[in-house]
């Protein structure tokens, strides 16, 4: 069963047009939310974010709020999700094709929920990843529907047997194409400022949290691709991948090649805080 704009319906009886704005356009945005054991993890933090997402493209909210948390919780009843993914879009619906915003189309809301299992394994022995030039456009903190930049940047990485593409703007870091990044130095946890050039991520200020109540300092603040390199640690976050240490840039081995104390450490309130999810 998938979400079709307010209604709980069969996936077959759905048919997305062909001038649908996010298929012509990629004019639209989008969500993924996590959940374990059938709850969702964050899910104000994700909508207050999609409503973002919609102000800044000027894109009309289709439904209220409640009616839509409603849905989500409907959804995963409906499909029996245990541990998995809710992905939600909402377009700028269907019109004629023509750039300019349609002058009175509904939005399309589309919805559905997929399992998933947590990456444990490299979770514990981390990841090879890629540097490569941000190719993306420069509103990276609205959740888009065009994603041809991540997606060239992640198949790139892959291509080099790498898990995740690290991005830099004239050698300062952004992102990953899929994840915001985190390095360790001395004992204090640095990454990028939420401007324009990242998506906020919800994992990424969740980890901020985390390390505020550990004691650890967090400084969002800028930095080059030589202070990655030399980074005591280096680790990537999402809401699918949670916190995956980084092993290796490029040629360059990172922390001994093994996950180091603080991502182990971070990794571990993370979980606990799943835990009380449960309870
Ligand atoms: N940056 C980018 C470009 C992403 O696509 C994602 C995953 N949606 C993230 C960061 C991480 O965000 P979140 O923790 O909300 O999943």
């Amino acid at each position: 069963m998938i979400l079709y704009n307010d209604k709980i319906v069969e996936r077959r009886d759905v048919a997305i047009d062909i001038e649908d704005r996010g298929y012509q356009f990629g004019d639209g945005v989008y969500e993924v939310i996590r959940v374990y054991e059938g709850q969702c993890f964050f899910l104000d933090e994700h909508l207050d974010r999609l409503e973002r997402s919609a102000k800044e493209i000027r894109l009309d909210w289709p439904c209220s709020r409640k009616d839509l948390q409603h849905n989500i919780e409907g959804l995963i009843r409906e499909n029996q999700l245990s541990d998995g993914m809710v992905y939600l879009q909402i377009t700028r619906g269907v019109a004629n094709r023509n750039h300019l915003f349609p002058a009175d189309t509904a939005s399309v809301l589309t919805g559905y929920v997929r399992e998933l299992v947590r990456p444990v394994e490299i979770m514990e022995k981390g990841i090879h990843t890629k540097l490569l030039d941000d190719i993306r456009w420069l509103r990276c903190d609205i959740k888009s529907l065009n994603l041809l930049g991540n997606v060239l940047l992640k198949q790139e990485a892959h291509e080099d047997q790498c898990k995740e593409a690290i991005l830099h703007r004239d050698g300062t870091v952004t992102e990953g194409s899929s994840t915001n990044v985190f390095i360790v130095k001395e004992g204090k946890l640095f990454t990028h400022p939420a401007t324009n050039l990242i998506l906020n991520g919800i994992t990424r200020l969740h980890i901020i949290n985390l390390a505020k109540k550990a004691g650890v300092d967090i400084i969002e603040q800028p930095f080059t691709i030589d202070t990655l390199l030399q980074a005591d640690e280096v680790f990537v976050s999402s809401t699918t991948m949670e916190i995956v240490p980084v092993v290796q840039i490029d040629q360059e081995i990172i922390s001994g090649g093994k996950s180091g104390k603080i991502t182990k450490a971070l990794q571990k309130h993370f979980e606990d805080s799943i835990k009380l999810l449960k309870i």
